[in-house]
């Protein structure tokens, strides 16, 4: 089997995260964009190729392992939440992340998921959320939209979709954050913000899937649509806490401020209430000590 064995020097490039497998995702597919960004962010994280592990479900999403030259695991339909809880809690010293998309996550593992995102274990868990069944050709997913049109659903779905933050928000989830695969900046933010927090954070990244839900997210290439938005729960309570909130600082990247100490529209957050919310939003449970 696969064996990696630390450079000599020590660096890392993004060469060293590329492995030399042939990349088979559909032309145009937004999984390319992910994993671009993916691979030129891991070398700044200074952590050794050989102590980094990518586990993946089933779907296209699922691929992702394959085109890492990191240790992965492709396992079992839902299951790689689990999968990496045991990897994570028997390994500390790894950095394990789980590749996942709305279909596996959020149907077959639903019940995987929230009870990692609960346990809070050190893990990344990148949700790659197309609204559809990408591998299986194109049936509605649990996070595709009321009435979308389908093989499965010809007359249009009836099922109100999951909306993956709030989700993980009501899982007490430790991290929460949501980019999408066409603003690399925004996606490199969130996936380093993600990298320092300790504990299980849940990513979702929009991913574009042009053969099946083409252009999906297309709105949200307008600027200013992710942007100055305000994060509440259900009942109209600020996800931020009394004293702390998360702001994007002057070079694109996350910071937890006190809260009073910036104004309330530079507070990062979205509308759960939103079925479909425009924004890209992260932020650490801020009621947990560090
Ligand atoms: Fe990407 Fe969609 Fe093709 Fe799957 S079916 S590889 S999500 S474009
Ligand atoms: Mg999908």
């Amino acid at each position: 089997g696969l064996r990696l064995v630390p450079k000599a020097d020590g660096k890392q490039t993004l060469k060293d995260f590329k492995s030399d497998q042939e990349v088979r995702w559909c032309p145009g597919c937004g999984d390319y964009a992910i994993l671009a960004a993916v691979q030129s962010f891991l070398p700044e994280l200074g952590i050794r190729r050989e102590n980094i592990v990518f586990v993946s479900g089933i779907g296209c999403s699922s691929r992702f392992p394959y085109y890492m030259n990191t240790y992965g695991i492709h396992s079992i339909h839902g299951r790689a939440p689990a999968i990496a809880t045991g990897l994570a809690a028997s390994r500390p010293d790894l950095s394990v992340w789980v590749v996942t998309g709305d279909g596996d996550a959020l149907s077959i593992g639903g019940n995987h998921l929230i009870h990692a995102l609960r346990r809070n274990i050190n893990l990344k868990i990148l949700l790659f959320n197309n609204r559809i069944y990408g591998l299986t050709k194109g049936q509605y997913s649990p996070t595709s939209e009321i009435g979308k049109i389908t093989k499965s659903t010809p007359m249009g779905s009836v099922d109100r979709p999951f909306n993956p933050i709030s989700l993980a928000i009501g899982a007490e989830a430790s991290f929460v954050a949501r980019t999408i695969d066409s603003d690399r900046k925004h996606l490199q933010s969130v996936l380093r913000a993600a990298a320092e927090h300790r504990g299980t954070a849940l990513v979702e990244i929009y991913q574009n899937c042009p053969i099946f839900n083409d252009n999906a997210f297309d709105r949200l290439k307008e600027p200013g649509t992710r942007d100055d938005i305000t994060l509440r729960l259900e009942h109209g309570e600020p996800i931020v806490s009394a004293t702390k909130a998360v702001r994007r600082a002057a070079n694109g990247s996350l910071e937890v401020v006190d809260r009073a100490s910036v104004p309330e529209e530079e507070i990062l957050v979205h509308d759960v209430r939103n079925p479909d919310p425009s924004v890209a939003f992260a932020l650490s449970r801020l009621d947990e000590p560090a």
